[in-house]
């Protein structure tokens, strides 16, 4: 790739780029001046991103001519509540953020979806960008116009479909990154991969040494390849209902695990990595999946340092928890399966099934 990659994205009535490259920060005042006419920034944050990135990013920003105002949230998912973004609705006001004004999401996933809900809320909208800082938020959360916050029912249960002006991703922030957060990214990564096909597997399993190690160059083509990928879904899914659908891969048992655990107990990225697994498995039933490609998916998940989950759960609190998922209709437990690289589908598969390979998988693991 080249030291500065642009993907242009059409989604409904908005257009716009998602800019990766190795440094890019420094260039953010004049990316955002790009697309902006706005005055004044919101630059929303985390406490611990700001204490990383935050005054370098306002001065970026003010040397471009913004006028800057930052607003931080404490690092975590609770800061994904709708008290919170009320907060944040209130301070803009304070601050005099306009109607022509842009909300800067500088963080990851937690940060994206909050800033971009107050955005999307803001005087019934104001225009937003998104800088994501975790390998998560450049290679999924950046992406696809979702934001929300959390309810005490469970995750991103309010929200609005908010399209950024702007999606600037700098690799160089990922060296900061702490091991779990990359790791919650990586098993994105491994879906991404998975389910995009033959081409984007086989330059995953080639590159999984450089990855681990986190080589600049190789992480910087691995977010462009996901990006591509899941803006290619996102547009994709505009013309052919549920497309989108692929991207829970790995997802409908990864929620159960961490519910049944509790939340934090894994990170995401293992949870998911764990789901794939079982999915593949569940494809093989029928004959659709081959062992060989659920062989060749452990060793991928293995090389990238996402090991099997080796904790024993009980199959009848993993189903209670399945029912609970918003994504559960009728009933029925949906599943995305994947047959081999690049094919997958959708569908609604027994109980009893589900309940015979729980019983397979549980049996794999050690004791409490
Ligand atoms: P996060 O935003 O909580 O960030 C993880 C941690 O990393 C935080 O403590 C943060 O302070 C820290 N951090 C961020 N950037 C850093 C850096 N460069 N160096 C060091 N530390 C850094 O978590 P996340 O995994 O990025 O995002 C998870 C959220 O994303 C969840 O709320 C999830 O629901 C959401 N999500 C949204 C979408 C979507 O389509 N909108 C998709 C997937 C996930
Ligand atoms: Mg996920």
């Amino acid at each position: 790739m080249s030291d500065v990659e642009r993907i242009h994205v059409v989604v409904g009535d908005a257009s716009y780029d998602i800019v990766i490259g190795e440094g890019i920060l420094e260039s953010c005042g004049k990316l955002v001046a790009e697309v902006t006419t706005a005055k004044r920034v919101s630059l929303i944050t985390d406490t611990k991103v700001r204490e990383l990135y935050g005054p370098k990013v306002s001065a970026y920003l003010a040397s471009a001519g913004f006028e800057v105002h930052a607003l931080s949230v404490a690092p975590g998912e609770a800061s994904k509540s709708w008290e919170v973004a009320g907060q944040l609705l209130e301070a803009m006001s304070r601050d005099g953020i306009e109607r022509g004004d842009v909300v800067v999401a500088l963080g990851g996933g937690v940060v994206g979806d909050l800033a971009g809900f107050a955005a999307a809320t803001y005087l019934r909208g104001i225009e937003f960008v998104q800088i994501p800082t975790t390998l998560l938020g450049q290679v999924d959360s950046s992406i696809g116009g979702k934001t929300g916050v959390d309810l005490s029912a469970g995750k991103n249960l309010a929200g609005a479909f908010k399209q950024p002006l702007l999606v600037l991703s700098d690799t160089a922030v990922l060296s900061t990154l702490p091991q779990e957060e990359w790791q919650s990214g990586l098993a994105e990564v491994a879906k991404s991969a998975v389910i995009s096909g033959d081409e984007f597997l086989e330059w995953l399993e080639r590159n999984a040494e450089a990855i681990v190690a986190r080589d600049p160059k190789v992480s910087a083509e691995m977010v462009l390849r996901c990006a591509t990928f899941k803006s290619g879904v996102i547009m994709a899914d505009e013309r052919e209902a549920d497309v989108r659908e692929c991207l829970n891969f790995g997802h409908t048992l990864g929620h159960a695990i961490e519910n049944v655990a509790g939340y934090g107990a894994y990170s995401h990225g293992l949870a998911v990595a764990e789901g794939m697994r079982f999915a593949s498995r569940l494809a093989v039933e029928g004959a659709h999946a081959s062992r060989e490609f659920v062989a060749r998916q452990d060793a991928l998940l293995d090389s990238l340092e996402l090991p099997a989950i080796e904790q024993r759960y009980e199959p009848d609190e993993i189903a209670r928890a399945l029912h609970s998922d918003k994504k559960v209709r009728g009933g029925v437990t949906r599943w995305v399966l994947a047959d081999g690289p690049g094919m997958w589908r959708c569908q609604a598969v027994e109980d009893s099934m589900i309940m015979e390979h729980l019983e397979a998988w549980a049996a794999s693991k050690g004791g409490e």
